[in-house]
């Protein structure tokens, strides 16, 4: 029989499991925290735990990690990016980045991804799995463990569309937030979405308080949908409807992403279309210098971004230009895995 995966589980759950073993239920608290707060690796090391208990939760349960198998550290500002491999084989990235308010860890929610976004190097070699709570949690543990930094917020950014693994997402949030674990406000949590509009509304609905980010990328449906085929499923005026969906109901402001490519998305029509969507929206419009991958010949142009920012925030766009981070290490989501798979 498969051991159960006990990082995946909640309180409520080990609890009923270490009850069922006929052991007593503060025990399930004790490991908990072993796990969560003190991020053991092993049963052994729960000091508070005897050795023949130990025993029994080794046959029972078992405890993911994650192994860094690189590890790239940036030279110009503390950016680190890891990769990990899963216990079977596969390979997800992470990569820890250094904020004036903090350490911030962007996370993988799926190994690989179906999405098919042109510019991104996450989709080249499709979808193969989604992954567990406990190897989102195993991302965020692993890196502190590894760095000896705190992670302060997490941002799911990182490879695969979150949207698309729902119920284990929603669970790992709510692992990351329960008190006696990790205890992470889900207010320093980010989701970032291409746009999966029925999960969208299924996120408000439960009124987590994390932030939602929306990759834009483009203001018609029809260069959206050549750049990301989620828009031939979900128009942009229904993916606005349910992003004033989500703001009504979670009383939080939407985060856009928009990777400027040059002579694709960066024009006066580009801009203006933007305005239309936007203005008026209690929103923030970051802009991205799309990450130059080697598979594909989207450019970015730094002249041509600043002229479309200036545009934006004249006409009234909460806009930013996101700062590059790690540039010397490649840190853009998809690509350490790709380089290490081939
Ligand atoms: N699937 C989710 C989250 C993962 S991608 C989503 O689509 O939002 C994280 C962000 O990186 C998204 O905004 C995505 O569009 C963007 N991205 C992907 N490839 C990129 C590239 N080459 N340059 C700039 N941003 C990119």
């Amino acid at each position: 029989m498969d051991r159960i995966d006990i990082l995946s589980l909640t309180l409520d759950e080990l609890t009923e499991e270490i009850l069922k073993m006929g052991e007593k239920k503060f025990r399930a608290k004790q490991i908990f925290d072993w796990l969560h707060c003190k991020q053991a690796v092993s049963f052994s090391e729960m000091s508070n735990i005897s050795s023949s208990l130990s025993t029994k939760l080794e046959e029972k349960f078992c405890i993911k990690n994650l192994i860094v198998v690189r590890k790239l550290e940036s030279l110009i500002d503390n950016t680190v990016k890891y990769l990990y491999e899963l216990d079977d084989g596969n390979h997800i990235e992470s990569v820890l980045m250094d904020y004036k308010h903090g350490n911030s860890l962007c996370i993988s929610t799926q190994v690989g991804c179906k999405m098919g976004c042109k510019f991104c190097a996450s989709t080249i070699a499709g979808f193969k799995r989604n992954l567990l709570p406990s190897e989102m949690l195993g991302q965020v543990y692993a890196a502190e463990r590894n760095s000896g930094r705190h992670v302060d917020s997490i941002v799911l950014m990182g490879i695969g569309e979150p949207l698309d693994n729902f119920d284990n997402v929603v669970r790992f949030l709510q692992l990351l937030s329960c008190e006696e674990g990790r205890n992470m406000s889900l207010r320093h949590v980010s989701l970032s979405t291409c746009g999966l509009v029925d999960r969208i509304y299924d996120l408000a609905e439960l009124r987590m308080g994390l932030t939602l980010s929306v990759s834009l990328h483009a203001s018609s449906d029809e260069k959206r949908s050549e750049i990301m085929p989620v828009n031939k499923r979900y128009s942009i005026g229904e993916l606005m409807t349910a992003c004033r969906d989500y703001m009504d109901k979670t009383g939080r402001r939407i985060s856009f992403e928009y990777a400027v490519i040059k002579g694709v998305n960066d024009g006066k029509q580009d801009a203006d279309g933007l305005i239309r969507l936007l203005k008026g929206m209690n929103c923030h419009l970051n802009l991205i210098p799309v990450n130059e991958i080697k598979e594909r010949d989207f450019k970015a142009d730094r002249n041509s971004l600043s002229a479309f920012s200036d545009y934006l925030s004249q006409k009234g766009i909460n806009v930013t230009v996101r700062r590059t981070l790690g540039a010397d290490i490649n840190a853009a989501c998809g690509q350490l895995r790709r380089e290490y798979e081939i």
